[in-house]
């Protein structure tokens, strides 16, 4: 049972959405760990957040207003670290839970950071290049006092890509006056970015999904595989699914997808999507749609795209065995308790995806040397910090005989209690 006198709202959130679903992980986490009722609000409520507005001169010289945010969930263990997201449907609550999720994950793969997330509500596809840049670097601008190498470090995410983070290093840069590469990570190779931070998250997704399918004696050639979402993190994954020797069975992006039994050819796949924008149309499968994908039968299912997308309306049809979560928060928990109760293994988002910031990690260290790392450190390092974090989170899931999310968890959420008992109250 959680303590009395944890306040209803943390305890049991009533709204839905990620930040629910956060919540109610954390509180999960409070209760088998046993903290009271000041140590959970701590670690139920971000540390510091801006609220922003952005206003764009549109290239026909109208004027538009967005909406931006920056959230610093946990800075306890070091800098914020956390992505920007540009999403029609980014909101307050959705920055709130994605920051959660990376305090956790960054103490899941002892990174020394805190967690932060940042989001505009806007759909870059609507808008020119010159729109975007003029829109990060007044986002950037707007934010600069919470922002910087030792004080909260921004990172691509949906919508977002290298250049974005060229345009707000440079913002930051130009108003401090000299070149900082250190205030973000997953920045073009030519301005401080690191040999391998594109592919990284990908490559720990198949990390983590090795090392899952390899507790059961299986190898990725043993596996059939389905990919929600086409972008940065999934499209990657296909290719080092495929790679490995794994079937990728079908992909889908928000326009549709495309199956076909026995794999599909990534590497034409891969050209079809640079040619045309999405995997829809691929001559090479039949066309599925995004709700079918979730539940093919298929071994591994990685959804790679938004939150939500595994439900309590489709958890009981999910066929697959693993699910191996890319995206950050793509089962609810409702979801998770069905999942659980079946049987399916699911690698959380916290430490499947972890490649991302991992290797952002390895940049900022870069950055901060002005010293580079082969890329062939880079995966070297890149696989053990997985694996070792992997077997951490199985250890402590055997032991305490709970799901790897819940292992996961309560491993980050001891860190960082830890972090915050040993720093102590000021004043
Ligand atoms: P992206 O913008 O490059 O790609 C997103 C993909 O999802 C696109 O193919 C898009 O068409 C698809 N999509 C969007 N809405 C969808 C929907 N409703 N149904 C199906 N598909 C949909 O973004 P990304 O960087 O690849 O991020 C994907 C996920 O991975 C996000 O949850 C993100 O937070 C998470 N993540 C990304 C990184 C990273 O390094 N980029 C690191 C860790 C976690």
């Amino acid at each position: 049972m959680l303590p009395d006198n944890v306040p209803a709202d943390l305890a049991q959130p009533t709204h839905a959405g990620p930040l629910a679903t956060a919540q109610t992980q954390l509180a999960g986490a409070i209760e088998r760990l046993g903290y009271d009722a000041g140590m959970h609000a701590m670690l139920a409520t971000p540390r510091r957040e801006i609220n922003v507005a952005i206003p764009l001169r549109r290239d026909d010289g109208r004027t538009e207003l967005f909406h931006g945010f920056r959230v610093q969930h946990n800075v306890s263990r070091g800098p914020g670290k956390g992505g920007l997201r540009f999403h029609p449907s980014v909101d307050v609550d959705e920055v709130r839970a994605l920051a959660m999720w990376m305090t956790w994950k960054c103490a899941v793969v002892e990174l020394p950071y805190g967690g932060a997330k940042g989001g505009v509500a806007i759909d870059p596809r609507l808008y020119s290049q010159g729109e975007l840049e003029r829109v990060t670097r007044r986002y950037t601008s707007e934010i600069m006092p919470m922002i910087g190498p030792e004080r909260d470090i921004m990172a691509p995410d949906i919508g977002t890509d290298a250049q974005t983070m060229a345009w707000v290093m440079d913002t930051y840069s130009v108003n401090k006056g000299y070149t900082i590469p250190g205030v973000v990570t997953g920045k073009p190779l030519e301005v401080g970015g690191s040999l391998g931070r594109a592919t990284a998250t990908s490559r720990g997704v198949v990390h983590a999904s090795r090392a899952a399918i390899g507790e059961a004696g299986l190898e990725l050639s043993d596996v059939r595989v389905a990919i929600q979402g086409f972008g940065k993190v999934g499209s990657n994954a296909a290719v080092f699914f495929a790679e490995g020797g794994a079937r990728v069975e079908a992909v889908s992006d928000e326009y549709g997808g495309v199956h076909r039994s026995g794999g599909l050819d990534v590497p034409r796949l891969m050209d079809h999507v640079r040619d045309t924008g999405s995997v829809v149309d691929f001559d090479g499968g039949d066309p599925i749609d995004n709700a079918a994908l979730l539940t093919l039968d298929v071994d591994v299912l990685v959804p790679a795209a938004v939150e939500g997308v595994i439900s309590s309306q489709n958890a009981a049809d999910v066929k697959a065995r693993w699910v191996v979560e890319a995206a950050n928060g793509p089962t609810t928990a409702k979801a998770d308790a069905a999942l659980a109760e079946r049987g399916t293994v699911v690698v959380p988002d916290i430490l499947a995806n972890a490649g991302g910031v991992i290797v952002s990690y390895f940049e900022w260290v870069q950055a901060q040397q002005a010293y580079w790392w082969t890329e062939v450190e880079i995966e070297q390092r890149l696989e053990e910090r997985m694996l070792h974090a992997y077997s951490a989170v199985a250890e402590i899931s055997r032991r305490e005989k709970v799901s790897l999310r819940d292992g996961a968890l309560l491993l980050s959420v001891q860190r960082v209690a830890g972090a915050h008992r040993t720093r102590g109250l000021y004043p």
